[in-house]
């Protein structure tokens, strides 16, 4: 008798191990989508602090149509920068950006893309709805 409450006791604590595993993981997601809102306080791209993270209603960053991002100046400056060589421009100065930079940029973007198809997921939806409602008021 002992053993098989002993055994039971067993299951129930891996499955309780097994649960708050899972909850972590959420609960890290969740987090991670999060850290890349327009209202992060570090760079989406470099992760350095950002000067002025928004006040709710007017993120000056979301003010420049052409940076769709939360960046640090410096990232700001090499994307527009990105922006301008596509078109056949750009800053001719700076020549180490070449064909392996617009790629470093080209990947980034298609990066971020997919984090954002990610995060509109109906299954990241599901996510959302499962944390919103283990959390306690
Ligand atoms: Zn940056």
């Amino acid at each position: 008798m002992t053993n098989i409450i002993s055994i039971c006791d067993k299951l129930d604590r891996a499955k309780l191990k097994k649960d708050a595993f899972l909850d972590e993981r959420r609960q890290r997601a969740v987090e991670n989508v999060f850290q890349r809102s327009c209202c992060a306080i570090e760079c989406e791209k470099c992760g350095r602090p950002t000067p002025g993270a928004c006040s709710k209603g007017g993120c000056p960053q979301q003010d420049d149509q052409r940076v769709p991002y939360h960046f640090c100046e410096n990232c700001k400056e090499e994307f527009t920068d990105y922006i301008e060589r596509l078109k056949g421009r750009g800053d001719p100065d700076c020549y180490w950006r070449n064909e392996a930079w617009l790629e470093v940029w080209s990947t980034w973007i298609n990066h971020r893309a997919a984090l954002d198809r990610h995060a509109r997921s109906k299954e990241f939806a599901r996510l959302l709805q499962e944390v919103k409602d283990s959390t306690p008021d």
